[in-house]
């Protein structure tokens, strides 16, 4: 295994510069999420049952485990008299229809721009429309979204599967997207999707949500005043890996890291300026340990864009 920085003792691997971007780390829809969690640990006392990670973060979950959170894959693996918490990225109708059947009480973190685009699946389905569904396949935003009229789902994850879509040419088509990809990429599907079927209907608003746009857009600007970008998430986040692709088409290295432990020396020899971000699951402590890790001559942030968005919680939990 190669030496991670963190346990070098006594070798402090200085950067000249770290500058930290901004907006970067929770969004509104995970700091909803986790608020849920703990509200409900207050109110019911432990265990609460979490399906699913509640946000794609490994230390985010955690943290929530050792407060008595216990995560679950599937509704039958919660008992009957606990409470049971939906994580953010949204559920398929079947299972509420499970924990409706076992008479769970059960409590819905799904982040309401998520939610909205499950709107947008029903109404369009309702209408008679084939759905080109933009996102990354076994991602659990994607299963639930497209859980929502599953009989008219098409699931696109490139400009090339555009071309090896199978809808009957007197079908009316509209798509949607999953709230955390890459808007660069995105819009080259898009642009393939209405060559394609000119007549495509769109969402009325854009599904790329407004953290995954502005975190990606600071690190756009960020990125090529840095020698190396390291993004701190959680293999598993979406918007994660999005920000570490954005860093390389702007031609900066980056990486994504979960913490400290996880920056390699190697990616230091010669870089004096290090940008350091964190995805929307990512808490800023997580962010702060990183750049302590780096022991900069300076640290400054950079904003690309102010930020001001709160969901309130569920009725039950206000
Ligand atoms: S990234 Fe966007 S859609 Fe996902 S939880 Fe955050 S605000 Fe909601």
């Amino acid at each position: 295994m190669r030496p991670a920085l963190g346990s070098r003792a006594g070798s402090p691997a200085a950067v000249a510069r770290v500058i930290v971007a901004a907006p970067r780390g929770f969004c509104a829809g995970v700091t909803r999420a986790v608020d849920i969690v703990e509200a409900a640990l207050e109110r019911w006392g432990p265990p609460v049952y979490v399906r699913k990670e509640i946000v794609h973060n490994r230390r985010v979950v955690g943290e929530l485990a050792a407060k008595g959170a216990i995560f679950v894959d599937e509704v039958d693996q919660a008992p009957a008299d606990r409470p049971l918490i939906f994580s953010a990225h949204g559920i398929a109708p079947t299972v509420r229809v499970d924990a409706a059947s076992r008479q769970l009480r059960t409590i819905d973190a799904t982040c309401p721009l998520v939610t909205k685009v499950h709107s947008e699946a029903k109404r369009f389905a309702r209408q008679g429309y084939e759905l080109v569904y933009i996102g990354h396949e076994g991602h659990d935003e994607a299963i639930g979204t497209m859980g929502e009229a599953p009989e008219a789902m098409h699931l696109v994850q490139t400009v090339e599967d555009v071309a090896k879509l199978d809808i009957a040419a007197d079908k009316k088509v509209a798509y949607l997207t999953q709230t955390t990809l890459g808007v660069d990429e995105t819009a080259g599907i898009i642009q393939a999707l209405k060559e394609r079927y000119p007549a495509l209907a769109s969402p009325p608003k854009e599904d790329i949500c407004y953290a995954a746009t502005n975190r990606q857009l600071a690190v756009k600007r960020l990125a090529p005043n840095c020698d190396l970008l390291l993004v701190v998430g959680s293999q598993n986040s979406s918007n994660a890996h999005r920000l570490v692709e954005v860093a390389s088409e702007a031609g900066t290295a980056a990486h994504l890291i979960d913490g400290p432990a996880d920056i390699r020396p190697e990616w230091l020899k010669g870089a004096s300026t290090v940008g350091v971000t964190g995805s929307a699951s990512t808490a800023e402590a997580a962010v702060q340990d990183v750049v302590a890790a780096l022991r900069p001559g300076k640290v400054e942030e950079f904003q690309a864009v102010e930020e001001n968005v709160f969901f309130n919680l569920p009725p039950e939990l206000r």
